[in-house]
Parts: structure tokens; C-alpha cells; sequence
């Protein structure tokens, strides 16, 4: 059974924040009251320049333009409106490479659920975070559920007021402009080298590109930084009818005004893999979040209201570096696994971003669905057998984790869940190394590998607190 669980859990939120209001109780939480730090006066503050708005390099830009840094943040997408116009392109079957579910103001969370919850040990810089949403008008409840989410509808207007407090620090957004390798001198960060050919000189440069940030792996590479494989997970959305998954989590009182659309978390991993939902969207949709022209890619969101008839989850199994093949493949070798599987979905999909789907009976019962169910999924479902898009170690342990699952959980088997191709975008395939005292790259002084592309978040929020992180080390140089 699923509670609507709410505890406040903002301690030490450290800014100027207007009072949250607590959801259920209409508590008032009291304001932030810790000091912000300031980089020394009489002392020439490092020109700093953050690659890419999601919420690593938001909230590095945050910290640091708050303690008196110049910070330009460059971001090869678009800004959050026109950004709209491409997902709704894309919805028709028209990729827009740069500008897309992934790549945009805001980052990859943008159109997201903006679900918040996070296992980040640091509750602290979490309550901070969450308190830096509600000063940009995300609402108060975020602070007090245990579960907070913020919506889709709702966080491109959070990040606009974000833009226009930055903006007012003087921080300097280039957006449709993308950042094609570095320049170094001494073994210290000199620039950034822009695809036109021009440069932004630089002393810091946070590298906060996130997870699909292909180009950057590969010219990192060829430059000499210091990357290395990092294990990821691959598999598929399963998708059901929300009031199914209602009844399964509630029971008797599933379809009540009061509960929310229900939420689950579940395992199946055997000794051998990892098998395990991941991102779960009550009321959500499937979303096409392809960052390339020849592959299918899934991803899951919601509006604040959570309100359409299906529930969606990631439903992925572990894949360690060593799958992605023999060492000599080097680092990049997931991110060719990662392509091959997407290829794959592309090509069994059809064309036009159509994601291919088999129905879960059909699926562990070893045949090929002839027809698809409805779906949530606005390009179009093709029926598959998935067999051909998955490898065959991933199919094979989504078979017996959905078994156990169901062994616990028997209505989660409804024969009619479709499972949608491919879910292969679930953190970076590469981690670009760094000291983990200052947080600097080993290859070139002042580079800060930062945020979910680099390897050290997962999340909108562990990705926020890891730019707060590299800023706090920026300033440490103050
Ligand atoms: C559809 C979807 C739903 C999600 N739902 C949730 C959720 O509900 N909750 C949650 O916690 N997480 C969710 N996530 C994951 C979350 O969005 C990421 O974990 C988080 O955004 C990572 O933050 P980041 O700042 O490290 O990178 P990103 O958010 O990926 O931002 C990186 C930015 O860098 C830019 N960039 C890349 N390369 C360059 C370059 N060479 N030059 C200039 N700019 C560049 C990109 O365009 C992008 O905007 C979701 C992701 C997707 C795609």
C-alpha cells in the first residue's frame, strides 16, 4: 500500500527564501537565514564559464553569481518557449538535434516529471536546492512531501525566473551555441572553443553537458581528458492504465477523490543482474527523448496534475562496463552500445520516431505482438518483438525480473502493459575523472567535470547539488 507521506525537509536551507508553506498543515517553515558566500573583495574573481543550463550548471552559475563570480553559461539548445516548439516537432516525428527532450534551458529535467526525491546523503544542500525552487515561485508543498514533484507544465516557469535573477547578476546566457572542445596552456584552462570557430576565454569552465552529450564525450577524448567507462542500465518503458496500478497499490479505496494517481518502486533482480522500475510517472506520458536522427529513445513524464490515464516506468537491467566489450573498444564503448540499441528501435519502429512495443504477454511468452494497445506515446507504437532491439542478455533478464515481480505483485502481469523501446538513456555510459578533493580534472587545471554527464548525479536534484558542490570548490580558490 502507498501513503501520501509529507515531512518537513528543508533544515538548513540557506538562502533568502520567501516563508514555504507546509501543503497539509499550513505551517509556516521558517525563512532561510544562512550567509551566502562572497568571493573576496580586492581579490580578481576567475572568469568563469558553465557548459550547459540543466541543473548541474544552473545551480553552479546560481552559487557562484551569488557570491560576485562573472559566470557565462553557453547551452547549445534553446530557451525553455521556443525549446516547446521543437518537442512539439518531434512529437510528429521531427528531430531538432540540438534542441530537444535532452538538450535545452533547464536541461534534461526540463520537460520532465521534476520529480525531486533523491538518495543524496546531503540533506542539507537538498533542503537548500528545494529552497532555491520555491524562491523561483515552484510550489511550497515541495519542501514538506516526501515525494515532491513540480510538473512539466510548471518548471519552465521556474527556470524562466531563474534566468531573470541570473541575468540580473550580470550572468551571461549564450543559448544555440555549442561548446566543440577547450583550450589549454600550462596545463590550465584557457577557453572555450565555440562550433563557429570563435573562443570565450575562461579560468573555470564547469563541463555540466549531461548524459547525452555525445560530441563532448568524443572530443574530450581526442583532447586528452581523462575519461573512463562507468556502468549504465538499459531496457524499456512498461506502461499500464493508471487506474490498474490505483487498484493494485490502494485497494479497495483506489478511484478515491482524495488519493493521488499511484506510485510504485519494484525489484526483480536475481543473483546475477540488477532488474528495477526507475522513474516512475503516475498519470504521465511516454516521451520521445532522442538526441540523434537514427534512434528511438524513451523517457517519462508528467504534468503537476498528473492526470493522464496511464502510469509509466522505466524498466531497466544493470549493465556493467564490461558488457560494453573488450577493453580495447576503450571508453566510449557504451556509448556505441547505447547507439546500437537505439538503432535497433529506430529501425523496428519504422521510421518518423514510432517506438517499437510488445505487448507483456506476448513478451514472456516469446512471440511477436501483431498489435499494440493504446499508449501515451505520441509518435505511434509499432508492434515488435522486442528480442530484436534489446540484447539479448537485457531481454532475458527483463523476462525473469518481470516473473519475480510478478510472483510478488501478480496484477502487475496485466497481459495488455506494452512495453516500449528502448529505455537506454538512464545515466552516462562514461565518467570523466576528477580529484575528489578540489573536483578538478587530473588532465587540465580549472576544468570541473560536473552534473550527470560526467558521472556524479542521477536526478535533477543529486545534478543541482553537485554544481553547488563544484562552486563551493571554485570559491575555495578564492
Ligand atoms: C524526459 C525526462 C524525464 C526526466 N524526469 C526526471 C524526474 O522526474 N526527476 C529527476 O530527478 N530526473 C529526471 N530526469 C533526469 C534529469 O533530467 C537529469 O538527471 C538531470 O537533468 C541531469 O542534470 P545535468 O545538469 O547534469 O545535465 P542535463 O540536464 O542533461 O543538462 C545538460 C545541458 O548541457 C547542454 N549541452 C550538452 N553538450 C553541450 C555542448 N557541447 N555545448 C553547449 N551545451 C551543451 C545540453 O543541451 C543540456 O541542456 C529526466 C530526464 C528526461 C530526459
Amino acid at each position: 500500500m502507498i501513503r501520501s507521506r509529507r515531512a518537513w525537509n528543508a533544515r538548513s536551507a540557506g538562502r533568502a527564501v520567501r516563508p514555504a508553506r507546509c501543503g497539509c498543515c499550513g505551517a509556516e517553515t521558517p525563512p532561510a537565514t544562512a550567509p551566502s558566500p562572497r568571493w573576496p573583495a580586492g581579490r580578481a574573481a576567475p572568469r568563469v564559464v558553465v557548459v550547459g543550463s540543466g541543473p548541474a550548471g544552473s545551480w553552479a552559475a546560481l552559487r557562484l553569481a551569488e557570491a560576485g563570480v562573472p559566470v557565462t553559461i553557453v547551452e547549445q539548445g534553446k530557451p525553455v518557449q521556443p525549446r516547446r516548439r521543437d518537442l512539439a516537432l518531434l512529437t510528429r516525428g521531427q528531430l531538432t538535434e540540438s534542441s530537444n527532450y535532452c538538450f535545452g534551458e533547464g536541461g534534461a529535467g526540463t520537460y520532465s516529471d521534476g520529480k525531486l526525491y533523491t538518495r543524496a546523503k546531503d540533506r542539507g544542500g537538498v533542503a537548500e536546492v528545494i529552497a532555491d525552487l520555491v524562491r523561483f515561485g515552484a510550489p511550497d508543498d515541495i519542501a514538506v512531501d516526501s515525494r515532491p514533484h513540480v510538473g512539466s507544465n510548471r518548471l519552465p516557469r521556474v527556470l524562466q525566473a531563474l534566468r531573470t535573477h541570473l541575468a540580473g547578476l550580470g550572468v551571461d546566457y549564450r543559448f544555440e551555441t555549442t561548446v566543440a572542445g577547450l583550450r589549454g596552456a600550462q596545463g590550465r584552462v584557457r577557453a572555450v572553443r565555440l562550433a563557429g570557430g570563435d573562443e570565450i576565454p575562461a579560468d573555470v569552465v564547469v563541463l555540466a553537458v549531461g548524459h547525452s552529450a555525445r560530441s563532448m564525450y568524443a572530443w574530450a577524448a581526442a583532447d586528452g581528458i581523462a575519461l573512463e567507462r562507468k556502468a549504465i542500465a538499459i531496457g524499456v518503458r512498461i506502461e499500464h492504465p493508471q487506474p490498474l496500478i490505483d487498484e493494485l497499490q490502494y485497494g479497495a479505496a483506489a478511484g478515491h477523490p482524495k488519493l493521488p494517481p499511484a506510485f510504485y518502486e519494484l525489484t526483480g533482480t536475481d543473483s546475477d543482474r540488477g532488474v528495477y522500475s526507475f522513474c516512475m510517472c503516475p498519470g504521465g506520458w511516454i516521451v520521445p527523448a532522442a538526441t540523434e536522427a537514427d534512434g528511438v529513445v524513451v523517457n517519462g513524464m508528467s504534468l503537476s496534475r498528473r492526470d493522464s490515464p496511464f502510469a509509466n516506468a522505466g524498466l531497466v537491467v544493470t549493465v556493467a562496463a564490461d558488457d560494453f566489450g573488450p577493453a580495447a573498444a576503450g571508453p566510449l564503448a557504451g556509448i556505441e552500445l547505447q547507439r546500437r540499441v537505439e538503432q535497433a528501435a529506430f529501425r523496428v519502429g519504422g521510421g518518423r520516431f514510432r517506438a517499437p512495443a510488445q505487448r507483456l504477454a506476448d513478451f514472456l511468452d516469446g512471440r511477436a505482438s501483431t498489435s499494440v494497445g493504446a499508449s501515451s506515446y505520441r509518435p505511434g507504437l509499432a508492434p515488435a518483438d522486442l528480442t530484436a532491439v534489446l540484447p539479448e542478455f537485457v531481454a532475458q533478464a527483463l523476462r525473469g525480473g518481470l516473473r519475480r515481480i510478478g510472483a510478488r505483485l501478480p496484477g502487475f502481469l496485466f497481459p495488455d502493459a506494452m512495453l516500449v523501446a528502448a529505455e537506454t538513456r538512464t545515466s552516462a555510459p562514461v565518467r570523466l575523472v576528477r580529484d575528489a578533493q578540489t573536483l578538478e580534472s587530473p588532465s587540465l587545471g580549472g576544468l570541473f567535470p560536473c552534473g550527470e554527464g560526467a558521472g556524479y548525479a542521477g536526478g535533477i536534484i543529486s545534478a543541482a547539488l553537485d554544481g553547488a558542490r563544484v562552486a563551493t570548490r571554485v570559491l575555495a580558490g578564492g
